[in-house]
C-alpha cells in the first residue's frame, strides 16, 4: 500500500519531466501529502471552536456594537466605535461625551463580527432612550442591553 503511492510518485515524477518546470514544481507540491506518508491525518477541535457552535452574542452597554449617530449640528454621520467613546463629529467641531449618546438620533448600529447594518429596538421606549437589542440577519449576531427574565 505504502509503495504503490511511492511508485505513484516515481511514475509521475517521470513523467513530469517532459512538462515545463513550473507545472512539474506544482505536480511535486500537489503530490506532497502523498509522500509525507505517516505525517498526522487527523485534526482535533480545540475546545474553543467547539463552543463558537452556539450563536454568537453579547448582553450589556459596555458590550454595544459600534453605532452611527447623527451630529446635532450638521447632520453627519458620527461613528461611535465603542460605546465608552467621546462622540467627535468628523465634518465640524461639535466633541460630545459618551453619556449624550441617548440625546443622539441613532442612524445603525453595525455588526461587530461580519459589519453589517443590524436590525435594532426597544423594549421598554417609556423607560430607556437606548436601543435596548439588536440582531445581525447575516451572521445571526444578536446583542442584548440587559438579559430580561
Ligand atoms: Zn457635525
Ligand atoms: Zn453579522
Amino acid at each position: 500500500m505504502a509503495d504503490d503511492s511511492h511508485g505513484l510518485v516515481a511514475t509521475l515524477g517521470a513523467f513530469g519531466s517532459r512538462l515545463v518546470a513550473p507545472l512539474k514544481w506544482l505536480l511535486y507540491e500537489l503530490l506532497a501529502p502523498l509522500r509525507a506518508g505517516d505525517g498526522p491525518n487527523k485534526f482535533r477541535l480545540s475546545s474553543v471552536e467547539t463552543h463558537t457552535t452556539t450563536i454568537d452574542g453579547d448582553t450589556g452597554w459596555v458590550y454595544r456594537p459600534p453605532a452611527t449617530v447623527q451630529c446635532p449640528d450638521c447632520g453627519t454621520a458620527i461613528l461611535q466605535a465603542d460605546p465608552r467613546d467621546p462622540i467627535d463629529c468628523p465634518s465640524c467641531s461639535v466633541s460630545l461625551p459618551p453619556e449624550r449618546f441617548t440625546e443622539l438620533e441613532l442612524l445603525a448600529l453595525t455588526c461587530p463580527i461580519c459589519r453589517t447594518g443590524m436590525q435594532h429596538g426597544q423594549r421598554h421606549p417609556e423607560a430607556f432612550d437606548v436601543p435596548e437589542w439588536a440582531t445581525c440577519h447575516n451572521c445571526q449576531y444578536h446583542w442584548e442591553f440587559k438579559h430580561f427574565y
